[in-house]
């Protein structure tokens, strides 16, 4: 029996963790602000809320933001006109922290005894809240209810000069994860948190310079990867002149490992390592660790795809594409009146049946979440005629919250966090559900087993293992055990 509204639009997209921002800055061209707005194309599944870009011509700032896809707002020539100078950024938007309105969307802009500060983050500050009370409590003023603008607040009231100094006094106060770029009257600035939780990297594009979340952003506007922004680095652009500081203690990385699950674009480079290639290597793991006698191997459409191949090819079951997604349902997509609605379940993603009936079929997804999509799922195969359907999913179960700049469910609506995997294969209705291990995640990135090596990625929705104090969840609980105390004595 479903236990979801099975009139409820099948978007399987919909039922995944999800990046909060992509950022992308250009300094020193004439078309600068073009090529962010086609930077922040290419990094558009990053954050589909919201996009801004901020631009500055030697004399003034200039920003344009707006709820909704970089198409439709940053396409238009009148609204890339209003945007001169040779420096511009800008920040794509899915909130976690703030709520979804245009006052939080980026880049945030201050006006600071030093002059402009504009700043586009992805991330999340885990002890913005405690900073946040402490700063209106010395007068602070808040615009937004973004994490990002404590940052602005705390270089604001620095007790250093320079804004450099500034800048660092802030970041030396925030925990959590956070990829950066701040541009000022004097240049840009580009950082990532020491532990480079969130990615960033650098190019170059005829003698400017480009930082992108991702290498794919690079591609698209023909610019060159030169190297990834080191954790705890600052890349500092003053016109031709680009220096690297590195003002934090040194911290072994602790990068975010669902990038390479499901983040990342499968054609973006990190580390060297294509993310395409990992995933494909991860569906071979899988094929290794939870084999099934199955005839066809199907992905769960996009995500699913990678891995499908891999597990297809280790264990020589045939790869087939089982699910055909329409690409043509857009977010705008109006909803047909009710006595036909339940036939929009199959306009975005329908099952290939002529395929499918009489089938043992192993369906890959990258990651299972609440697990409401995974369900439906499972169900339009046996609507096909499926005789057997069999999940395995590239990625250990998702057991925890993250709290470094990705949209997670609370701890108890994730399925892993109320099941085990016998509980969850009965929620599915599979025939079976197996998970990649997190020992088989580290080979395929190749790195070795987990447990061998001291960890070089963030991995805590998995594990639990979080690599940064998180003072306002932990404040937060105190609060509901004080709260829960205090309800005792009463
Ligand atoms: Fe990435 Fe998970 Fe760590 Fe968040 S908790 S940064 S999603 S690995």
């Amino acid at each position: 029996m479903l236990t979801t509204d099975p009139f409820d639009g099948l978007d399987v997209n919909g039922d995944k963790l999800r990046e909060e921002c992509g950022i992308f800055g250009v300094s020193g061209s004439d078309s600068a602000a073009a090529l962010v707005a086609l930077g922040l194309h290419a990094l558009q599944h990053r954050g589909q809320e919201a996009a801004g870009i901020t631009s500055f011509d030697e004399r003034s700032f200039h920003t344009h933001r707006a709820m909704g896809h970089v198409a439709g707002n940053f396409d238009r020539d009148d609204v890339i006109r209003a945007l001169p100078g040779d420096v511009a950024m800008g920040h794509v938007r899915y909130s976690t922290t703030g709520e979804a309105v245009l006052r939080n969307v980026q880049p945030l802009y201050a006006e600071l005894v030093s002059g402009g500060f504009a700043i586009a983050h992805n991330g999340n500050i885990s002890n913005a809240q405690r900073l946040r009370k402490e700063l209106i409590r010395r007068g602070s003023i808040f615009q937004s209810t973004s994490d990002t603008e404590t940052i602005i607040h705390l270089v604001a009231t620095s007790s250093y000069r320079t804004l450099l100094d500034r800048f660092i006094d802030a970041l030396k106060q925030v925990e959590g994860a956070y990829s950066l770029i701040v541009m000022t009257p004097e240049g840009m600035i580009a950082c990532r948190d020491p532990l480079g939780i969130r990615p960033l990297v650098m190019g170059r594009l005829n003698g400017a310079v480009i930082f992108a979340s991702e290498t794919v952003a690079l591609d698209v506007v023909g610019a060159t990867f030169e190297r990834a922004v080191q954790p705890g680095e600052l890349v500092i652009v003053q016109g031709e002149e680009v220096r690297s500081i590195r003002p934090f203690a040194p911290m072994s990385p602790r990068a975010c490992i669902f990038e390479w699950v499901y983040f990342s674009r499968p054609d973006s480079i990190v580390d060297d390592r294509s993310i395409y290639d990992v995933r494909k290597r991860i569906g071979a793991e899988l094929a290794v660790e939870a084999p099934v006698e199955a005839d066809l191997v199907i992905p769960v459409p996009d995500s699913g795809v990678p891995a499908a191949i891999g597990y297809a090819q280790a264990s020589g079951i045939p790869f087939e594409l089982g699910i055909i997604r329409s690409h043509y349902v857009g977010r705008t997509f109006i909803q047909p009146g009710d006595g036909v609605r339940h036939l929009g379940v199959k306009l975005k993603h329908n099952a290939n049946r002529a395929l499918i009936k009489g089938k043992r079929v192993v369906l890959i997804d990258d990651s299972i979440v609440r697990g409401t999509t995974s369900l439906k799922i499972v169900q339009m195969m046996r609507d096909a005629g499926a005789s057997e359907v069999h999940m395995r999913i590239a990625s250990p179960p998702t057991r925890h919250s993250c709290f470094y700049g990705v949209d997670t469910p609370e701890r108890a609506k994730l399925l892993a966090a109320k099941h085990d995997v016998g509980g969850m294969t009965d929620f599915i209705h599979a025939d079976s559900l197996a998970f990649v291990s997190i020992d088989g995640l580290y080979k395929a990135l190749g790195e070795g087993e987990r447990r061998k090596i001291r960890p070089k990625h963030c991995d805590a929705c998995f594990t639990g293992d979080y690599p940064t104090t998180l003072t306002d969840q932990d404040e937060a609980a105190d609060v509901d055990q004080f709260a829960l105390l205090a309800e005792r004595v009463n």
